[in-house]
Order: structure tokens, then sequence, then C-alpha cells
């Protein structure tokens, strides 16, 4: 059906659900973008399976990963405003390596992507930072344009294990450069990052190490306060998410 025809939107493409007060897609939406698949999505197959009702709490697990799945799923809800537009605020997960970051990451943008059509895209930091690296070698396969434009123009950009390469500084300019954009263009970005969001360097602090400082240039750090809300998933109880995580695959 043609947007322009529709009867229930009017051809807005989204309806506000006086029940519960929230805008969603209408029907004439998702036959627009049927063959939009998670496939599109660019997740790795090992991920593609992840979703938040899969996202395993049982066992001796703290009340932070209940919280973190809870905030998803307000998330993913409140994600089309009642204008239509969608949500221009991401998240950032951060906690050390097999709490379920990326799980809870890859699940909000399939969420997404389904409930709303929306287009995404999922990249892995280390393999951006050396796709990057590689458009400045003077025989490129591709320029940095056409690596970087799916990245810009995605409506929902995951962006995996932030700060787990430190890149170099043409790499780090270009990368505030996506990363900027994408917040001018109120688009929203996901991250993961096994730092926190510190951008003052402390040698002092037994904590440095767990920090972005030094890793990703500061005025990124900063901008990430201001484009994405922190979900924590770092508490020593929750170890054991690990274990169940990984059963369901
Ligand atoms: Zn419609």
């Amino acid at each position: 059906m043609n947007g322009e025809d529709c009867e229930f939107c009017q051809g807005r493409g989204w309806i506000v659900d006086l029940a519960t007060n929230r805008a969603r897609r209408c029907t004439c939406h998702a036959s627009r973008v049927r063959g939009r698949r998670v496939d599109d999505l660019g997740i790795p197959p090992k991920y593609q399976g992840c979703r938040l009702t899969n996202f395993r709490l049982a066992g001796d697990v703290g009340d932070q990963l209940l919280t973190a799945r809870r905030d998803c799923d307000q998330y993913i809800e409140e994600f089309m405003e009642l204008d239509g537009s969608l949500n221009e605020a991401g998240l950032v997960f951060i906690g050390p390596s097999g709490r379920g970051k990326t799980h809870l990451a890859v699940a909000v943008l399939i969420e997404l992507a389904e409930q709303y059509g929306v287009g995404g895209r999922f990249v892995d930091f280390t393999s951006l930072v050396a796709d990057i690296q590689a458009t400045f070698q003077p025989d490129a396969p591709r320029n940095q344009a056409d690596l970087l434009r799916p990245l810009q123009e995605a409506e929902v950009v995951v962006v995996d294990e932030l700060g787990a390469r430190r890149p170099s500084p043409f790499v780090s300019d270009t990368l505030y450069l996506l990363i900027n954009g994408r917040y001018m263009a109120r688009r929203p970005t996901l991250f993961t990052s096994n730092y926190y969001l510190t951008s003052e360097a402390d040698d002092d602090s037994a904590d440095a190490a767990r920090n972005l400082a030094g890793r990703v240039p500061a005025s990124l750090i900063s901008r990430l306060h201001q484009m994405a809300k922190p979900i924590l998933i770092d508490a020593v109880g929750d170890y054991r998410h690990e274990l169940q995580a990984h059963q369901h695959r």
C-alpha cells in the first residue's frame, strides 16, 4: 500500500496509540520496509540470536542485570516520540567482558528494527578502527566516504567494544567526526565498552586502566556523556551471567 493512501495514518507512517499514549509504526510502514531483515543489520552470526527474552537472569544475579534489561525494555517502548520522530538519545553499556553487554545492545537493535522498521548497523570498534586506518593507505580499495556513509546514515548504530583498540591520531579524528556527526544529525548510537566514560587521565588511580581516557579522544568521551545514557553491568555478583548467557546459543 502506498503510504499516501493509508486510511489509518493518512500517510504519516505512524499512529498514536491512545490507550498507551505512545507512538507506533503504522502497518503500512511495515509493508514498505518488509525487505529489511535482521540479516541487513551486520550483526555477526554468534550474536544474531540475542533477544531481551533470552537474556538469562537465572541464578545468583544481582539487581543490576534486571535493571539493565528493564532499561532496555523502556528504551524500546519509548523509542518513537508522539510526533513520529525517533528518540535521539543512545545508550552505553559499561562493564567487564562476558556480562552480556553486546547481547543487550544487539537485542535492542533487533527489536527496534522489527518493531519500528528502522535501518540499523552493527559495527565492531576494532574492525572499524582497522577499516578507517586502511583508507589512509595510498591504494586503499575503498575510500573513507564509502566506508563511513552507511554508519552516518543508519537510523541506529551499535558500536561494540568502544576503546578495545587505541586508534592513531588520524583515525581518532575520523571517529570523532563520525560519532559527532550522528549526534548532530540526532541519530541515536548504542555503545558497549569495557571502560568507564572518564576523560581525565589519572595515572595514580588504580582505576585508570578501566577508564576510556587515552583510548579515544577526550572530545569523544565528553560527547558520549551528551548522547548516550550509561547502563552499568559491572557488579561483582553478576559474574555468573557469563555462563548463563552462552547456554542459549
Ligand atoms: Zn499507514
